[in-house]
């Protein structure tokens, strides 16, 4: 097989090119232009956002979607707003990344053991996309699980989950979405080689600002992959 890291830099180019979805295009772009008055001397990325992280991974951490000042004017997934903040402080803290921050695309960030990829890859109006979005999307994750193969999959919200779990039903590995619900903590063993499935909320501003998320519920959740990515 050829080498994960070519495979994922060919899908990378493939992604960030993509024009299916014309809403979310738009969306980008849109943003892109008229940016926040805090972000007004950045060039926006105004494009999709690639997967991250460590090609050799045996963790994929699958979020929402770029958020609109986050990752849509950085150039990379969970770079540059409050949910990077929280997310990269406790993947720092389990030891899946070299620093606590992810604040722009040069600022050092690699991930140990992890690569994150989003649901889908456009920001999407009140971070909120359309099924049919969703499905549009779809492929370049099953590709880069087909790269990555991961032992253990972290769903960062319940849309990340189902959409993983609807690949594999898609593919026939499970009969139904149903048996698999999604909570915080929440965890599954899937057949043949899908691994296991972990979810956590999403660490969004909404979820951490209320304490509907803590940084102690991360720890403890990162902690069990670690010690089933140990075994
Ligand atoms: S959301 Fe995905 S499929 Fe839609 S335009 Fe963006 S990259 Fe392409």
């Amino acid at each position: 097989m050829p080498d994960k890291s070519a495979l994922l830099a060919v899908l990378n180019e493939e992604i960030v090119a993509c024009r299916k979805c014309p809403r979310l295009v738009e969306y980008r772009e849109r943003v892109a232009r008229e940016k926040r008055r805090a972000f007004r001397d950045w060039t926006y990325w105004g494009k999709p956002i690639p997967g991250f992280g460590d090609a050799d991974a045996k963790l994929l951490i699958l979020g929402l979607a770029p958020a609109a000042h986050g990752g849509n004017r950085t150039g990379r997934v969970f770079t540059g707003d409050r949910s990077a903040d929280f997310l990269f402080a406790a993947l720092y803290a389990a030891g899946f990344a070299n620093q606590p921050t992810s604040v722009r695309r040069d600022d050092g960030l690699r991930l140990n053991n992890a690569y994150i990829a989003a649901t889908i890859r456009c920001a999407p109006p009140a971070n909120k996309p359309l099924p049919s979005e969703i499905q549009n999307c779809r492929g370049y994750l099953e590709r880069e699980m087909d790269v990555l193969r991961p032992r253990a999959v972290l769903a960062l919200g319940k849309i990340a989950w189902d959409a993983y779990l609807e690949i594999l039903k898609q593919r026939g590995t499970i009969a139904s979405r149903a048996a698999f619900r999604f909570a915080h903590g929440a965890e599954a063993e899937l057949p043949g080689d899908s691994g296991r499935l972990f979810g956590v909320y999403h660490p969004s501003q909404q979820n951490t600002q209320t304490g509907r998320v803590t940084p102690a519920m991360y720890a403890q959740v990162l902690a069990r992959i670690r010690r089933f990515l140990s075994k």
